[in-house]
């Protein structure tokens, strides 16, 4: 794919200020000065007309499963029993027909990502004993395409289960050998009904291997709040601070103030980050306990329209939309502090580079037709226009 550099993108307002033009070299921002100043540059290659829109950093997908939607082909009705189990067990008997996983339908839901702003990506890629590590291939090789305008960066998961799947292990070793980032987990007690012994297990290539953990924990209440504490036990014997994240991790916002505020402390010592898809039938994380604990986390679209539900698009913007809507947020710091997390406070611990707009910053831009930042979450419009790296991905 060819993406042209844009070398300054004219007349854009960063949060509702006067416009500016942002100039770029080499990926780099490396100037933002007031557009009238610059006006007498002649028109040229890589000069972009920002025509006043409103530019946010790109969006962070922190929690995303590019290998397993059917995005792309025709409608699949859901023919599988509920639960999580039950979901599994109808990926296994159909994602075979369609192709799943492949580099193709996974370029369907890049590409899908990327129009709708998001320039960074951690996906949880399956890793079982039917498909082994050829989603983690498919997903290279989709990624590729990109260059490094994309970043993505890979959690070989373990969505079949770890422990009761003999030979999960040995594959997840294999996975963080072969250079993925992080090696994932899958409820501990709910799937494998082996809390200690799945984290023993995860921690133990994650120290020899050098890579960080991202697990899944659906798991409420008491039982998951315990899952939570054997984490951060592992994380500090381990001494894998920072590298650690918990997804969902729904337990957290159903324990009581208290037991929460011990465990988001206990979190924040050791920056064990959160990533939540903001569900709609439970509570939300609270923003404001984990930003007063100081524990990051950031927003992901989890799988969309795959053989686990038709539902979920590409549009990161939206879920922090549902965060902001069903978390009950009206005030204009709160909206502000969600585009945050879904944009420049995401990045860091994500792994990822971001530094926002400002010079010396990535230059992942995202140009849309809004009055201010919180106009632009809630009313997610259209994106007029995406730059990745200095490379414009995707122009309406
Ligand atoms: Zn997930």
């Amino acid at each position: 794919m060819h993406h042209p550099a844009a070398s300054v993108i004219r007349n854009v307002r960063l949060d509702g200020g006067s416009p500016v033009d942002i100039r770029i070299a080499d990926g780099v921002i490396t100037g933002i000065d007031d557009s009238a100043a610059a006006a007498s540059d002649t028109a040229s290659d890589g000069v972009v007309d920002g025509r006043g829109l409103l530019a946010l950093p790109g969006f962070v997908n922190a929690h995303a499963h590019v290998d397993k939607s059917w995005w792309g082909l025709p409608w699949q009705s859901y023919g599988g029993e509920g639960g999580t189990d039950g979901r599994i067990r109808h990926e296994r008997a159909r994602r075979d027909e369609l192709g799943i996983p492949s580099a193709e339908t996974t370029a369907h839901v890049l590409r899908e990502f990327v129009r709708h702003g998001t320039t960074a990506i951690r996906t949880h890629v399956d890793v079982d004993l039917g498909v082994g590590l050829r989603g983690i291939e498919a997903v290279r090789e989709a990624a590729a395409a990109y260059g490094d305008a994309l970043q993505v960066q890979i959690v070989a998961f373990p969505q079949d289960g770890v422990l009761r799947r003999p030979g999960v292990i040995d594959m997840l070793d294999s996975a963080a050998q072969a250079g993925v980032e992080f090696i994932g987990g899958l409820d501990p007690a709910g799937i494998d009904r082996n809390p200690v012994g799945q984290l023993d297990a995860l921690f133990r290539i994650a120290s020899d291997r050098g890579v960080g953990i991202d697990v899944h924990l659906h798991d409420p209440g008491d039982l998951g709040a315990f899952q939570i504490e054997l984490i951060i036990e592992r994380t500090l014997a381990h001494g894998l601070a920072g590298r650690v994240n918990i997804a969902h991790g729904f337990a957290l916002a159903q324990v009581d103030a208290a037991h929460r505020r011990d465990l988001l402390q206990a979190l924040a010592a050791l920056d064990i980050t959160m990533t939540t898809v903001a569900p709609l039938r439970l509570p939300q994380l609270p923003l404001q306990e984990l930003d007063a604990a100081g524990v990051r986390f950031g927003f992901g679209t989890d799988g969309i329209r795959d053989l686990w539900s038709p539902y979920g698009t590409g549009d990161l913007l939206g879920i922090a939309w549902q965060y902001a809507r069903a978390s009950g947020l009206v005030r204009d710091d709160d909206l502000r502090r969600v585009v945050e997390i879904a944009t420049s406070a995401s990045a860091p611990f994500a792994g990822l580079y971001a530094g926002g707009l400002v010079v010396g910053g990535r230059a992942d831009i995202v140009l849309l037709d809004a009055e201010n930042v919180m106009d632009a979450l809630v009313r997610a419009p259209e994106r007029e226009m995406v730059v990745g790296n200095g490379r414009i991905l995707f122009e309406r």
